[in-house]
């Protein structure tokens, strides 16, 4: 995992802008009723029909926001595709386009490239979206990845951020902390490989945090249960910054507090063993972790009993007014103000 596997290297200036770009996007199919026209002409064309469209876009820099000595070029493209088909997710809406822009510097020869379009295109067909254009250009340093993602949805099933109420219930889907974890567990290794490069990494224990950071999954299946239960979420986010600070945009946008059930916070029992062994405490990541790519939604009260037990689904709060303000209740029944960033243990109220 940690050695160059780009033995070969065919460099990018030799097949010209448009044999790279050509090569590059070759092997990308349409099969989206709604894309009229895909890569080759100036500008996609889409039709939607009577859906409205839901577009969101993300950056991504080498060394900002990853880093190639632990994130395979292959898992780096699968994984910027899923960050931008969850936040069409989050909108309760259903991803069909993408487009991929690329800014490479000539460290980086064909190969690489290769690579990274392969977990595009792995990506692509996975969550059943038309890639229908980019760009591709140089940088002077480093790899640059912009990745637009296109959705569709009924008006009235969009799930804004301002649309919580008063006495509402919050939920999430899956489990909290792990693709941060899974990073420290990378991160440890990557010193460790650094001081002797005899030393293979040993990583059975870790193999699902490991998987959540390294190739996490966007849950484009929660618009199809909620609908199977019935349920209309009032307001969705996906939880991309850790939870903590995603409650708070819930909060903020939809003028209310909120009461998070420390106790109720879903996590696996691998964060729990590799929390206790890194002596980090688990609530914290949990709240702060980033990258799960879940989705974190509120309901009206009188859905309780639609998704009770549901295995997806854990219900870990309620929204309060506004001046109750947004307070995490710990397993000592002790409420905390709930932070953006960091969350901090001293600050106890009573
Ligand atoms: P323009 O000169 O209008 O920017 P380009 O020559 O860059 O057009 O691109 C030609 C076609 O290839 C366009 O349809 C564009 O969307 C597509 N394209 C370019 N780069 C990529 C990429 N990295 N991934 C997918 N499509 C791309
Ligand atoms: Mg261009």
């Amino acid at each position: 995992m940690l050695e160059d596997k780009n033995q070969k290297k065919t460099s990018i200036a030799s097949l010209g802008e448009f044999g790279l770009i050509n090569h590059l996007t070759k092997h990308f199919k349409i099969s989206k009723e709604s894309t009229l026209k895909s890569i080759g002409d100036d500008a996609a064309v889409l039709d939607f029909k009577d859906k409205k469209a839901v577009v969101s876009t993300d950056l991504l820099i080498e060394g900002v926001h990853f880093d190639l000595a632990y994130m395979p070029l292959k898992h780096l493209g699968y994984k910027a595709v899923v960050a931008n088909i969850s936040d069409i997710c989050a909108m309760n809406a259903t991803p069909t386009q993408i487009t991929v822009s690329v800014a490479v510097s000539n460290r980086f020869p064909l190969e690489a490239l290769e690579e990274l379009f392969e977990g595009i295109t792995l990506a692509a067909n996975a969550y059943e979206v038309d890639v229908i254009g980019g760009d591709t250009t140089s940088s002077q340093k480093g790899l640059i990845i912009s990745i637009t993602a296109i959705g569709e949805a009924n008006l009235d099933d969009i799930a804004y951020r301002n649309g919580a109420n008063q006495t509402d219930l919050l939920v999430v889907s899956g489990d909290l902390g792990a693709a941060y974890m899974g990073l420290q567990v990378l991160e440890r290794e990557k010193q460790v490989f650094q001081v002797n490069p005899n030393n293979q990494p040993v990583l059975d224990d870790y193999t699902y945090l490991i998987e959540r950071q390294l190739k996490p999954e966007a849950r484009t299946d929660v618009k199809g249960i909620l609908e199977q239960l019935e349920i209309q979420p009032t307001a969705m986010i996906d939880i991309s910054d850790g939870l903590s600070s995603e409650i708070m945009h819930i909060c903020k946008q939809s003028q209310l507090g909120c009461n998070l059930y420390e106790e109720k916070i879903p996590v696996d029992p691998q964060l729990i063993n590799t929390c206790e062994e890194f002596n980090i405490d688990i609530t914290t990541i949990a709240l702060n972790g980033g990258e799960d790519y879940e989705l974190l939604f509120t309901i009206k009260m009188e859905d309780f009993e639609k998704i009770k037990g549901n295995p997806n689904f854990t219900v870990i709060g309620h929204m309060v007014a506004e001046s109750e303000g947004i307070h995490l209740v710990t397993r000592a029944n002790t409420k905390i103000e709930l932070k953006a960033r960091g969350w901090n243990a001293l600050s106890e109220e009573e």
